[in-house]
C-alpha cells in the first residue's frame, strides 16, 4: 500500500456521520479536504459537513463502495460496520483502520478473548453462548455484568447481576447472541488513552483522561487524569501495544477501570474519536478530530502535548425541558471559557448524547468544576 500522504484537496470518507465523524469532518473541512459519508440516517450530525451524504445501513455493500470509489480513504467514526462492506471499501481504497483490526474490535467476546489471548491485563469474566453456561458463569463471577457481543454503547446492552434474584433479567441477551460476563469490580477511578498510529506505525498519545460515568454512560471526563505518573504510564504503554498489536491506522481510544490496588485493567476498545478526548479540542494543539485526519490521511501526527487542563460534560436529551423550550444556553456560556458544542440532532431522546459542555482551567479538577457549574446553570434558569 502506497505510502504517499494524502493531501488536501483529497475526499475522506467516513462510515458513520454521529456526532464523532461530524467533528471529524469539521477538521478534515478546515484543512481543505472534501468529505463523503454513509450513515443509516438521513439526518445524521455529519450531514451538515460533507458534500456527499449517502443514506443507506452499513450492511449496504453497494452503498459502501459508492462511497469508497469517491474518495481516496476511508475511516469510520463508528466500528459496528459489517465486515462485507469495509471489504468492499478496501478493494478500492485503504480503509483506516482496517478490516482485520475492525473485526476483532467489532464483537466484545471476539475482543475480550483476543485481550487475554496476548496477556493483556483484564478483570475476571468469562463467555457465555448458552444459557447453562450463563449460569455457570454468574455463579463463579457474581456479582457480575453481562454484556452483549454486538451493538450495545453507552451502557446499551447490558444487565448487572448482583445476586441469583437478577439473573432472569439477564436472560434476554444470551438468547440473541454470545454475552460475557464480566465481575463487578470496585474501581478506585476509570482512564482512558487515545493513541493514534500513521501508516508508518509511528505513535502519539495524549495525555490519561479521567471520567466519570452514571448508570453505564460517560458524564464528565477532565485532562490530565489526576493519577499517580506510575498509572497513568501504565495505561498509556498498555495503550500503545493494543494499538500496534492490532495494526491500527487512524486511532485507538482504550477505557480503563483502577482498581482499589492500584491495578489497571483493560475495560474495552474502540478504533475512532471518543467522548473522553472531546477535550483536546480545548487542551490539546491537535484534537482528536484533526488527528484522525492527519493519522488516515498520512500526514505527520500533530502534537498532542498538554495546552492546558480541559473538561467535558456531555448533554443527553433528559436535560430538554417538556416544554420544548431548550435548555439555559446563555446561562452556561456566562462563564469564561465554557463553550457549548450541539451536534445538529433535532429529537433530544432521553439518554441520546445531544451535545456536551468543555472549560479549560488551571487543573483538571478545576476545569471539571467549572464545566459542572456550567451545566447546573443550564438546569436552573432563572428565566
Ligand atoms: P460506552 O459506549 O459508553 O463506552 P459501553 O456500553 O460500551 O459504554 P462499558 O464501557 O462496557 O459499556 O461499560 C460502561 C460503564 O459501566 C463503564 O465505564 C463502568 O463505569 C461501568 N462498568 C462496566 N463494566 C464494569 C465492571 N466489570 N465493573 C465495574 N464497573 C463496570
Ligand atoms: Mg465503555
Amino acid at each position: 500500500m502506497s505510502r504517499a500522504p494524502i493531501l488536501p484537496g483529497a475526499t475522506i470518507g467516513f462510515l458513520g456521520g454521529g456526532q464523532l465523524g461530524r467533528m471529524s469532518a469539521m477538521a478534515a473541512r478546515a484543512m481543505g479536504y472534501d468529505v463523503h459519508v454513509l450513515d443509516p440516517d438521513p439526518a445524521c450530525p455529519a450531514r451538515a459537513v460533507a458534500s456527499r451524504t449517502i443514506t443507506a445501513p452499513f450492511t449496504d455493500v453497494a452503498a459502501a463502495e459508492a462511497l469508497a470509489r469517491d474518495c481516496a480513504v476511508v475511516t469510520l467514526d463508528i466500528e459496528q460496520v459489517a465486515t462485507p462492506s469495509i471489504a468492499a471499501c478496501e478493494a478500492l481504497v485503504p480503509v483506516r483502520p482496517g478490516a482485520a483490526a475492525l473485526h476483532i474490535v467489532q464483537d466484545r467476546v471476539r475482543q475480550k478473548e483476543w485481550l487475554a489471548s496476548l496477556g493483556f491485563p483484564l478483570g475476571p469474566f468469562g463467555v457465555a453462548r448458552r444459557r447453562d453456561e450463563l449460569d455457570h458463569e454468574l455463579a463463579r463471577l457474581m456479582p457480575a455484568i453481562v454484556k452483549t457481543a454486538q451493538g450495545g454503547y453507552d451502557g446499551r446492552g447490558q444487565v448487572r447481576v448482583r445476586a441469583a434474584a437478577d439473573v432472569a433479567a439477564a436472560l434476554p441477551l444470551v438468547d440473541r447472541v454470545p454475552v460475557v460476563i464480566e465481575q463487578w469490580l470496585a474501581l478506585a477511578g476509570e482512564l482512558s488513552v487515545m493513541v493514534a498510529r500513521d501508516p508508518a506505525g509511528a505513535t502519539r498519545t495524549y495525555p490519561v483522561a479521567f471520567n466519570h460515568h452514571d448508570h453505564g454512560v460517560l458524564t464528565w471526563s477532565m485532562t490530565p487524569a489526576p493519577v499517580a505518573p506510575a498509572i497513568a504510564q501504565r495505561a498509556t504503554e498498555v495503550a500503545v501495544a493494543i494499538c500496534e498489536a492490532l495494526g491500527i491506522v487512524g486511532l485507538l481510544a482504550v477505557e480503563f477501570f483502577v482498581t482499589a490496588d492500584g491495578e489497571v485493567l483493560v475495560n474495552e476498545l474502540a478504533p475512532r474519536p471518543h467522548n473522553t478526548f472531546h477535550t483536546t479540542e480545548r487542551s490539546a494543539p491537535t484534537s482528536q478530530f484533526e488527528q484522525q485526519v492527519r493519522a488516515v490521511c498520512g500526514l505527520p501526527l500533530g502534537d498532542t502535548s498538554l495546552v492546558t487542563p480541559g473538561a467535558i460534560v456531555n448533554l443527553l436529551g433528559d436535560i430538554w425541558p417538556a416544554d420544548g423550550r431548550p435548555p439555559a444556553w446563555e446561562r452556561a456560556l456566562e462563564l469564561p471559557g465554557v463553550r457549548l458544542h450541539l451536534y445538529g440532532k433535532a429529537d433530544a431522546r432521553p439518554g441520546r448524547k445531544m451535545g456536551h459542555l468543555s472549560a479549560i482551567g488551571p487543573s483538571a479538577e478545576a476545569a471539571r468544576d467549572t464545566v459542572l457549574t456550567a451545566y447546573a446553570r443550564l438546569l436552573d434558569p432563572p428565566r
